[in-house]
């Protein structure tokens, strides 16, 4: 009987793609995939090195995991993702129980990997990044109505807070023939919605096409019949271009949504983060996309406490916001990471003020955010459905204001016919709970 493998994907939805790539390679390796990895002979942690609470996550699920193989319940261990691109050979010293280590350039080797460690060997591979694998089949992980796109991978942008170009590498487009072919595989499988993503999606096709090809490839989306929502994640401000504006616009399935990290509106925090602008140019850009398209929704990140941050610098970052009134935004408190220009940089701010920094805004945010669904009551609104709750007792799922699983969602009841997750239902706003909104949908 073959061995039984589960995974557990965390970090960012690049990563998740990356782990449903190895859950095909797995399954058509022979491997049985089961969905709770602490009930499998071999459990895959693909983890996640961005920041240090991620890697605090990655290394309490592989020592949790770890636990079940010292009562024999699981025969090994698979360490993948950033954590051990990032800390590689250091992964197996400070976790021997790891039975193998995975760099991203190994992971199209998973299923070598685990079969040599079922035969007894420790296996460390950190094969060059550029190996890893961008194109391939997907065991979808997400409910089988939406998926994410990826685009590219790898970042040239080097904000001077990021380790994400440390662990993948230099920015690389996908050939737009294989996104297209992927795309309408997933299409056939049953996707309504695609998020397209990278770490700079707008920086799509740049590097081997020598323009940027993002308006070219969505409009190629757009013609997949059976396709209802194409959502771009990851933007970058300097890339939002007129001719992305114009098809985000004219693109009917093109969701009126962009996420468009700013991470800080003070141009010489912006400098010195290695990222470009100042209030005055972000709240233009901010101002064209709202006149260009109306109803659009903006979601943004922001960091707070990045060092040298003034107190006069954050009070203006909070004016920003105020007058901003972004539709979604997180704010995070600066992470120091080792190996980045950031980290030792002069003036670092002490932990619980940059914590405050990023409670003000943060609840300052929660505020617009209710403030923001009054707008939608009396509207109907299309929802895609994820399911029932149970505990609610009612219907919920996602409008074209939410991305999935960082944005809030829409609740609401029926009169007569039961939806099924997956269909799109026109739904009346009626009230709203926190930042979700309720309603009833059309008979
Ligand atoms: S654009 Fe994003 S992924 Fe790239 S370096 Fe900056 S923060 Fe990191």
């Amino acid at each position: 009987m073959s061995n039984t493998v589960g995974f557990v994907s965390l970090g960012c939805a690049k990563n998740r793609v990356d782990c449903e790539m190895m859950m095909s390679k797995v399954r058509e390796g022979g491997f049985k995939l089961i969905e709770d990895a602490a009930m499998a002979d071999v459990a895959v942690i693909n983890t996640c090195g961005f920041i240090e609470s991620a890697k605090q996550e990655s290394i309490n699920e592989i020592l949790e995991l770890s636990k079940l193989k010292e009562e024999g319940k699981i025969k090994k261990i698979v360490v993948t993702g950033c954590l051990a691109q990032r800390y590689n050979a250091q992964i197996k010293q400070l976790i021997p129980e790891a039975d193998v280590v995975l760099g991203l350039g190994a992971n199209g080797d998973i299923c070598d990997a685990i079969n040599k460690a079922l035969f007894g060997e420790d296996i460390e591979s950190f094969p060059d990044i550029l190996n890893m694998p961008l194109d391939g089949k997907r065991v979808q992980s997400t409910q089988p109505h939406y998926a994410y796109l990826r685009v590219a991978d790898g970042c040239d942008n080097c904000c001077t807070y990021c380790a994400i170009p440390l662990i993948r590498g230099k920015f690389r487009s996908r050939k737009m023939e294989n996104i297209l072919e992927e795309a309408q595989r997933l299409v056939n499988n049953g996707v309504k919605e695609l998020n397209v993503i990278a770490q700079d999606t707008t920086r799509y096709g740049e590097d081997i096409y020598s323009e940027l090809m993002l308006p070219t490839l969505l409009k190629e989306l757009c013609k997949i019949e059976g396709l209802e929502w194409v959502r771009v994640l990851y933007c970058y401000p300097d890339r939002i271009t007129d001719e992305l504006i114009k098809v985000i616009k004219e693109e009917d399935k093109i969701v009126k949504y962009i996420d468009l990290p700013l991470q800080h509106c003070n141009g010489e925090v912006l400098k010195n983060m290695n990222r470009h602008g100042d209030k005055e140019s972000l709240t233009a850009l901010i101002n064209k996309l709202r006149t260009e398209i109306p109803d659009i929704t903006l979601r943004t990140t922001l960091i707070a406490g990045f060092p040298g941050e003034t107190e006069e610098q954050f009070t203006e970052l909070s004016q920003f916001v105020s007058d901003m009134k972004f539709e979604r935004l997180g704010c995070f408190a600066y992470s120091l990471e080792e190996d980045t220009k950031a980290a030792v940089m002069e003036c670092q701010v002490d932990e619980d003020v940059k914590q405050e920094r990023a409670r003000i805004i943060n609840e300052q945010q929660a505020i617009i955010m209710s403030d923001n669904c009054e707008r939608y009551i009396g509207k109907t609104l299309d929802v895609l459905v994820d399911g029932y709750d149970r505990y609610a007792e009612c219907y919920f799922g996602r409008s074209v204001l939410d991305a999935p699983e960082v944005d809030p969602c829409v609740f609401f009841t029926i009169s007569d016919r039961k939806p099924k997750a997956g269909d799109i239902v026109k739904v009346n706003i009626t009230d709203y709970l926190d930042c979700d909104l309720v309603g009833e949908m059309e008979a």
